[in-house]
């Protein structure tokens, strides 16, 4: 049986602008009973050479990086030994490089990459400006940015509702961009595309009233990412790692814990005596596949193959069995309100 601990992923600190220190977002995840965090600052691995990396207390910090080009795509490292190389430390210059090239600069140094915010935004009135991701073909970057928090909150704000957003921020979410789902099960069919999830948090405080736009107390409660692992994480010396590979592998799943924690979504199959997670890849199958999910919590469980739903059902669990190739991944809904995305199980 596998071990499922919850963490809050690409999020900004004093060392890229944001108004808030490392103490005080290690004491907002603490607080909110997060198992780790996945820190990005944009350009720099400073703060792992500063010594943030490791436990703090029950809390796993863990220091990727957010390579940021002025007018190209980005994405976030994780690379568990960026020091290795000295200069890794500060990539200052990935500034000014396309996206393409501080990749293959991350690759030659081992890093693990995952485009974030990758269809971008547009917001002049609000002064938001994110390129695209462009290098589709790129087959460097091992998963995707499924689902980010601010990208989600901004995508239908104007002036007119900003106020009702600020007061009601989490009412705004809608889920995954679809034509993202779409890009992602279209990549799944080539290769594996791994989904995670993202907040992309610049903690700023509002002058005058000197109150934070988000908190990052209350956004640690809200969009996460779930890993699978076979070890107990607080035990492990490798427990970074632990954490950084099943990232990797796609042993993960993303889901919106304030609806409900979803700690033990379970989405497997099995083809003979193998059993198959999150993830893994499944190459000429003899006899059926045969998929099993469970929730902790009543919902609206789809299981879709390839983008397309081919069992819905409501309730705790859905079973399927099929013989069909494809990208098989699950999506489930409370009240009409996204929650859990998984990543696929491929059958090859
Ligand atoms: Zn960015
Ligand atoms: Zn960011």
């Amino acid at each position: 049986m596998l071990k499922d601990y919850k963490g809050a992923c690409h999020i900004h600190t004093e060392y890229s602008g944001a108004g808030i220190r490392i103490p005080d977002v290690i004491t907002s995840a603490q607080e909110v009973g997060l198992d780790f965090v996945i820190l990005s600052d944009h350009n720099t691995f400073l703060p792992k050479q500063d010594g943030w990396e490791g436990w703090h207390d029950n809390l796993l910090v863990i220091i990727g990086m957010e390579a940021s080009p002025i007018r190209d795509g980005h994405f976030l490292t994780l690379d568990p030994n960026p020091l290795t190389d000295s200069g890794y430390v500060y990539r200052r210059k990935y500034k000014n490089m396309t996206s393409v090239e501080c990749l293959d600069d991350v690759l030659c140094s081992g890093g693990t990459t995952f485009i974030v915010h990758p269809l971008g935004k547009r917001k002049w009135s609000f002064i938001v400006n994110v390129e695209a991701w462009r290098n589709w073909e790129h087959t460097g970057f091992v998963g995707i940015e499924i689902w980010a928090y601010m990208h989600d909150w901004i995508d239908d704000l104007k002036l007119s509702n900003l106020w009702h957003f600020y007061k009601n921020p989490n009412l705004q979410l809608k889920g995954p961009d679809p034509e993202l789902l779409s890009l992602w099960d279209q990549l799944g069919q080539k290769r594996k595309v791994v989904g995670i999830s993202g907040l992309d948090a610049h903690y700023k405080e509002i002058p005058l009233i000197k109150r934070p736009l988000f908190a990052y107390k209350d956004l640690f409660k809200t969009i996460r990412t779930h890993i699978l692992v076979e070890h107990e994480l607080s035990k492990s010396d490798d427990a970074v790692r632990l954490v950084c590979d099943a990232h990797k592998e796609g042993r993960c799943y993303v889901s919106f814990d304030l609806l409900a924690d979803a700690t033990g979504f379970h989405f497997t199959a099995e083809s003979g005596d193998k059993m198959y997670y999150m993830g893994d890849e499944v190459f000429n199958i003899e006899t059926n596949i045969d998929f099993n999910i469970s929730s902790p919590h009543h919902a609206t469980i789809k299981l879709l193959r390839n983008g397309k739903t081919q069992r819905e059902c409501e309730g705790n669990s859905l079973d399927f069995s099929s013989t069909e190739k494809g990208v098989y991944r699950v999506e489930a809904y409370i009240e009409n309100r996204p929650w859990v995305f998984t990543n696929p199980i491929y059958v090859r």
